[in-house]
């Protein structure tokens, strides 16, 4: 069954991803079962997005329930759920801001881009545009996002590109290429694609407060980083700045396609400037507020703390275990990585454990990420690194 569905997926199916064709049938927290019934811990959720994990059984009721009554009616009217989870998210995030909702990272990005040269603006005239972001940055696949996203090999096709983006080395190089047109910045405060890279607390509130002076926007993209993947809702109430457009997506409908961007500048859009016709509909601003609520509850009773602790101190154990193979431990959270000595070997790491029914992801060119679910369990956490370990003592 698995071969022709294989078969077929290959036929139909455009090849833009080099897929792992384990055919997993069911979902239970941080576990998935195939359909000959073997469980496979899920260090992934999905790239970030299954935040309560697979089978949520309160999720699942919500969106029943929704499904049931109304799933879309447009943004011509008003919709109950996505007003209560714009208000959910502002409040919980302390920032005085206002919300639009799309459906994935990238419109969530264009969004920020929108609101950032529409900022720009003088009589109708864009008199400051330039948006300066990081040379290992990702942010999403749409032709602006991905001119936004600095890696230069992403930039190989697709062009020509919209004008405005400068790449930036590092957040240390930021400030000295801000100039008459520059009126973003755009960062994540932990890159994940590009490998699981923590920008520097100070160096960021020092770039936050240089931007403000200037009149200069500060973006954060926390597609990744948002909904509590580093302990708190956001990356930027742990970094203790006031970015001025935020962006979330992954985590927040637990598998429901949901994106957001949120901003200070209240008014910045008129009706007409921005719209989407799925954006925050009910069935996924009711994920929303649903995922919202259960990891809140998580942050509230300690768990989500008391987990993030459990997972980090593994994995630094981890880390000292296979010196010759692991460089270092990273990341924040549960947005981890272990930086391994060679690609090649980390393409071995990822395929072996696969195959023992641990999933891992590839982060950057060397880093092996973790992203498990929020919601993910000790007994969940023990059983895959015990599963790492039979892999990382098969490489030499
Ligand atoms: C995944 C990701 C995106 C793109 O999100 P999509 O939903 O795939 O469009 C953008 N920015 C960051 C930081 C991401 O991790």
């Amino acid at each position: 069954m698995n071969d022709t569905l294989e078969k077929i997926d290959k036929e139909y199916v455009l090849h833009t991803y080099k897929r792992n064709y384990t055919d997993f049938v069911s979902g239970k927290n941080a576990t998935l079962y195939d359909k000959d019934g073997n469980d496979y811990i899920d260090f992934t959720s999905g790239i970030g997005v299954v935040s309560v994990g697979h089978g949520n059984e309160i999720l699942a009721n919500a969106l029943c329930k929704q499904a049931q009554n109304i799933i879309h009616i447009s943004n011509l009217f008003l919709i109950e759920p996505q007003t209560k989870l714009a208000k959910k998210l502002v409040d919980l995030s302390g920032y005085d801001m206002r919300v639009f909702f799309a459906n994935s990272g990238a419109e969530a990005n264009e969004g920020a881009i929108k609101i950032a040269r529409k900022y720009g603006e003088v009589d109708g005239e864009p008199k400051r545009y330039k948006i300066i972001t990081l040379k290992n940055s990702f942010h999403g696949r749409t032709i602006t996002s991905l001119k936004a996203t600095g890696q230069e090999k992403m930039h190989n096709f697709f062009g020509p590109f919209p004008d405005g983006f400068v790449y930036a080395e590092d957040i240390d190089e930021v400030l000295s290429l801000c100039d008459s047109k520059t009126v973003a910045v755009m960062i994540e405060l932990i890159q994940g694609e590009g490998g699981v890279e923590p920008q520097d607390k100070q160096k960021v509130k020092i770039l936050e407060k240089e931007l403000k002076k200037r009149d200069i926007l500060l973006i954060v993209d926390e597609v990744q980083t948002g909904i509590y993947r580093t302990g708190e809702l956001f990356a930027s109430n742990l970094y203790e700045i006031e970015p001025d457009i935020i962006t979330v997506a992954k985590g927040l409908g637990g598998g429901v396609p949901v994106g957001a961007v949120m901003t200070r500048l209240k008014d910045i859009f008129s009706p007409g400037d921005h719209g989407s016709t799925f954006g925050g509909n009910y069935l996924s601003s009711i994920a929303g507020c649903t995922v919202l609520e259960l990891l809140e509850g998580e942050k509230l009773n300690g768990r989500l703390d008391e987990i993030m602790l459990y997972f980090s101190d593994k994995l630094n154990e981890f880390a000292l275990q296979y010196k010759h193979i692991v460089n270092e431990a990273v990341g924040l959270g549960l947005m981890r990585g272990l930086r391994i000595n060679s690609e090649e070997n980390l393409s071995k790491i990822i395929t072996k454990a696969s195959k023992n029914r641990v999933l891992v992801l590839k982060a950057g060119r060397n880093t092996l990420r973790f992203l498990p679910p929020l919601t993910i369990t000790k007994n969940e956490i023990d059983k895959g690194f015990e599963r790492l370990h039979s892999v990382f003592k098969s490489i030499s």
